[in-house]
């Protein structure tokens, strides 16, 4: 039997893991002492916290003093761009991004235009990716930052980080990453990936919303985004929001310790998933590169509405985003389907699937059939 609802959104957010709400639990009941306090009442939370930062150093092949909390992904991008930025104010201005960034990012660096500084936006292909070559011919002397996501959260794509961020070390230039949408689904190693920071959402990896962390490499200039308490070695201000670094951390923790596991589930069912729309024959287009986080899916059927075909699985209790929106006047095209050079008749009728490890063979074929019947 399908059960009623089923979420195929999993680049939006994902539910909460039971495991990480049983271990939040406590900190949100008994033990809500401050973790800057020097009574007992302390002592849970700033244990956990410390734990809590080993388990996800660890993780992503960080120290444990590398990891600095913070309330999302946006807030970790923020402070990873105007950090760098500032650090080096008067003196470089270049900062270089790609045009398939989450605005985070982007909105980040038309901040930073407004304030003087000189944006690049590297350009990517039919595919989405981002070429080692074009971003060497970005970089002058001035170049503060280069800041590339690490998987795109529309088309799934996976960017060649370790290969762009040793083009930007050649030239001794910072490098950054927003792995918000890889982080506990692929396999990360900030050493491999040779990064110098690392943006994560909790949400995005079953863990609770409102809480993110940034990688920063010992060492890497940086100034304080959110200047207060001596919290996270007074770099991040604000008492910490102890229930939701547990959360995050027993998250995390899951998602890598289960990795393979979930890849080859999540493997099987986009292989399932695709075997079923070409069994409906009709025409649809598969964007973004072969290589996409798994189970993710940009898919544009010609000449239709996706909106139309969101809301009508909506109907159905199935949730999925589309890759266009329409306001009373026009279909607004994502930034990151127009970056591609997708057609107009494409980019409106496309729609984004994102399945997670709790979504079953059956499922897939259900919203696969149910789209065939939507397209008759
Ligand atoms: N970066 C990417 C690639 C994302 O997909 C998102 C969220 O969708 C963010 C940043 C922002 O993360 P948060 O929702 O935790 O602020």
């Amino acid at each position: 039997m399908i059960k009623h609802f089923i979420y195929a959104d999993h680049a939006a957010t994902t539910m909460l893991l039971p495991e990480a709400l049983e271990a939040m639990l406590p900190f949100l009941r008994t033990e809500y002492g401050n973790a800057s306090t020097l009574y007992s009442l302390a002592r849970k939370p700033k244990k956990a916290i410390a734990a809590a930062r080993a388990a996800i150093a660890k993780c992503i092949g960080a120290e444990p003093d590398e990891i600095f909390f913070t309330s999302c992904g946006t807030e970790s991008d923020n402070w990873a761009l105007k950090g760098t930025a500032f650090r080096f104010l008067g003196q470089k201005k270049r900062i270089i991004t790609s045009s398939i960034e989450h605005h985070a990012v982007l909105h980040s660096c038309a901040f930073l235009e407004r304030m003087g500084y000189d944006v690049v936006y590297l350009p990517v292909d039919e595919k989405g990716l981002v070429s080692p070559a074009d971003l060497e011919k970005a970089i002058n002397e001035a170049t503060v930052l280069v800041s590339i996501m690490m998987a795109n959260n529309e088309i799934g794509t996976i960017e060649p980080i370790a290969e762009l961020a040793e083009v930007a070390h050649k030239y001794g230039v910072l490098f950054h990453t927003d792995a918000v949408q890889a982080v506990g689904h692929l396999p990360i190693n900030v050493n491999h990936l040779c990064v110098d920071m690392l943006s994560a959402s909790a949400h995005k990896f079953n863990g609770p919303k409102g809480m993110g962390f940034l990688y920063v490499r010992k060492g890497t200039p940086l100034l304080n985004l959110l200047d207060g308490g001596a919290q996270e070695n007074g770099h991040r201000g604000g008492t910490e929001n102890v229930a939701g670094i547990v959360g995050m951390s027993e998250a995390l923790k899951f998602n890598v310790e289960n990795m393979q596991k979930h890849t080859e589930h999540l493997l099987n069912l986009q292989h399932l998933f695709i075997k079923e729309l070409d069994r409906s024959g009709f025409d649809y287009v598969l964007n973004g590169s072969e290589e996409r986080i798994p189970g993710s899916f940009s898919i544009s059927f010609p000449n239709r509405e996706g909106e139309a075909i969101l809301h009508r699985l909506d109907l159905m209790g199935v949730a999925v985003t589309t890759g266009s929106a329409c306001n009373s006047k026009e279909t607004v095209i994502s930034h990151v389907l127009k970056a591609i050079d997708l057609p107009d008749t494409l980019a409106k009728g496309t729609v984004r699937f994102t399945f997670g490890f709790e979504n079953t063979e059956e499922e897939v074929k259900y919203v696969a059939n149910y789209i065939a019947k939507i397209l008759k």
